[in-house]
């Protein structure tokens, strides 16, 4: 934990405005200050600063705050993240407190070892830029590959000379540790005991962490020699762990949030090529197949992502069993294929941006639908073939948490495979079970204590809270549908497209639109089905969704609008005058009671949580923050009602 008077001192040395400036472009606007909001796309400058009251706020999407909650939403930190990364800007010692000396004493290092390779991160660009060698050789490398200045100076990209000693010496002449040099493999100790630089006669791209430190080098040689890798990486050390990182992601996590999709793909050129030509919500795995890790860091900024392949690559079946398990952390994948020939990299240099993004938005498949067309060209018509298909889809779609998703994909792969979706359930949920007992199985294995009454304990524990909160969510999503099922197809209002156009709004369109804008979603597959039906046909001639509905070929929806549209079976109440005169307002209110009853059900969530006694104090901490978030949130959406 980090000692209060750190805390103190780091909140009397903040300049809201000092920080703000990091990241937005601010100019003077009276007292206070304004630029482009960073949380949502804007052409014109609603963030405002006041460096009166030392906060932020945007007029456009409402997020701010504080310098230390403009870092944390910004940059997805923790409280002591952002405590800490005020504390190294201004100058201010940490002081921790709960940590023995030794943990104490390994975070200095590591903060040793950061500062290094800083130093050598300068020490290589300065190289690159200024000495005859890496202008001859390094930089017009990097110039005839049509790298564009700006950008190498962005990547800050830098050289090694040839000789071997150059960095090492360099570092010798500064009074650096020989063993830290060795420990983050800049250098590597000969067998004489001299040292040598590992990445000698190479070009270097700097490894940024999240937070935009360099934790890591790559070095890529200029001449193909015949047993020599094209790229030589840093070494593990105790600020890499190459599973941890992501290339790129400093440089493009704000591009990510933004535009809410992040751009997966393979090497280093890829990443800086497309950044080149203008995209920057994109990200490289260096070569090697996706860990839980890496996962989570996207996960800090956006659930889209969209994995780039060659379109000649042989590898896409390989990676598969990697997309699988992006599945289980919830995130949305499309996969595209670049025409044949191209890689991410050579793309880039032919297209501007523009053409780039409408051709990822053209071409980009559904994970699942991209996974099934692949395996059923294989299979051909052999029966056998293609029930194996079946089941390795199930496989993938066993690993969504998400229900609605799931139905959904069920459905879609039921299309595809010309299988009965009953079957596809089946195989999904058994696969699911099997699944969940494996993972009990492993939780128990690492807790040595396990008993059999433990196991039953375990299995039947999560469901308690969930299922307590889902009564509030449910009912207001219940009382929401009844409208839906029974004025869907009413006109509330105008609605306004790009061109300044109006066209009528309808009740269902103004409820997915809202929910869409306000990130809720059903956790009823039932009522998404609805929404969805009604959405597709509403413009079907004489169209009412009642009638739709107790008319639709699925029992399950007929009998449930046949449940919504009487009320304790007197009649239906679709000319209620006093109603249809409201239904803007009844749409809004009702909506607003969903959201409200969401967040509602998280507050008693984490409450259960922080009260059970299990997290650690950095989680309590956490947990905290983002509760008294979902009650401020809780605040405003009562006054909304
Ligand atoms: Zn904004």
């Amino acid at each position: 934990m980090i000692d209060r008077k750190t805390i103190d001192q780091v909140y009397q040395a903040t300049d809201i405005v000092d920080v703000v400036s990091d990241f937005v472009s601010l100019r003077k606007a009276g007292v206070n200050y304004k630029g482009l909001c960073p949380f949502h796309d804007e052409k014109t400058p609603s963030f405002v600063v006041s460096p009166g009251r030392g906060t932020c706020h945007c007029f456009g999407c409402g997020k701010g705050g504080t310098a230390i909650n403009f870092l944390m939403e910004l940059n997805n930190m923790t409280y002591p993240e952002a405590i800490r990364w005020l504390a190294r800007k201004y100058g201010i010692e940490v002081i921790e407190t709960g940590f023995d000396d030794k943990a104490n004493a390994e975070r200095k290092h590591r903060e040793e070892l950061l500062a290094l390779n800083q130093w050598a991160n300068e020490w290589f660009q300065q190289t690159l830029e200024d000495t005859p060698e890496g202008q001859g050789i390094g930089l017009s490398y990097l110039r005839s590959r049509n790298f564009r200045d700006d950008i190498i100076r962005k990547f800050q990209l830098g050289y090694c000379p040839a000789s071997g000693y150059g960095l090492g010496d360099a570092a010798r002449k500064n009074h650096i540790s020989e063993d830290n040099l060795v420990e983050t493999g800049l250098c590597i100790r000969a067998n004489n005991g001299k040292l040598r630089d590992r990445f000698f006669g190479r070009v270097i791209f700097p490894v940024h962490n999240y937070l935009g430190k360099v934790v890591a080098f790559g070095g890529r040689i200029l001449q193909k020699k015949d047993n020599v890798g094209k790229y030589l990486n840093s070494p593990e050390s105790p600020i890499y762990y190459k599973s941890n990182e992501l290339y790129g992601i400093y440089f493009a996590k704000q591009a990510i949030q933004r535009q809410d999709c992040c751009y997966l793909v393979e090497g280093y050129t890829d990443v800086i090529s497309m950044h080149q030509c203008g995209i920057e919500n994109v990200v490289a795995s260096s070569g090697t197949a996706l860990t839980h890790d890496q996962i989570r860091l996207i996960k800090k900024f956006t659930t889209n992502l969209t994995v780039l392949y060659d379109g000649d690559s042989a590898g896409i079946k390989a990676s598969m069993r990697g997309i699988d398990m992006l599945l289980e952390h919830g995130l949305n994948i499309k996969v595209l294929l670049l025409p044949d020939g191209d890689d991410p990299d050579s793309f880039a240099r032919k297209h501007t941006a523009e053409e780039y993004v409408d051709y990822i938005n053209q071409h980009q498949v559904d994970f699942i639908r991209f996974k099934t067309d692949l395996l059923l060209q294989d299979a051909g018509n052999d029966v056998r073939a293609r029930a194996s298909v079946i089941n390795n889809i199930a496989d993938s779609i066993a690993r969504i948490d998400d229900t609605i998703t799931r139905s959904l994909y069920i459905t879609e792969c039921a299309t595809l495979t010309g299988a009965r979706e009953q079957d596809i359930i089946e195989t999904v949920n058994s696969t699911r079970n099997r699944m969940k007992l494996n993972k009990l199985k492993t939780e128990n294995k690492d807790t040595s204590q396990a008993s059999q009454a433990s196991q039953a304990s375990v299995a039947s524990q999560p469901s308690q809270p969930s299922q307590a909160s889902e009564t509030s969510q449910s009912r207001a999503a219940a009382e929401l549908m009844k409208y839906v099922i029974r004025y869907g197809e009413r006109t509330i209002g105008d609605a306004e497209d790009e061109n300044g156009n109006t066209r009528p709004l309808t009740f269902v369109e103004y409820v997915s639109e809202t929910m869409n804008n306000d990130e809720l979603s059903f956790t009823q597959p039932l009522y998404t089905a609805i929404i969805q039906e009604l959405l597709a046909n509403k413009d079907k001639p004489n169209f009412t969704a009642l009638n739709f509905l107790l008319t639709h070929p699925d029992d399950e929806i007929r009998n449930y609008a046949l449940s919504q549209a009487t009320d304790n079976g007197s009649t239906i109440g679709v000319n209620d005058d006093s109603i249809l005169d409201h239904l803007y307002e009844t749409a809004e209110k009702l909506i607003a009671d969903l959201a409200l009853a969401v967040v509602s059900d998280k507050i008693t969530e984490l409450d259960h949580k922080i009260k059970s006694g299990t997290l650690t104090p950095e989680d309590i901490i956490e947990s905290t923050i983002t509760l008294s978030r979902y009650k401020e949130a809780q605040i405003q959406l009562k006054r909304r009602r």
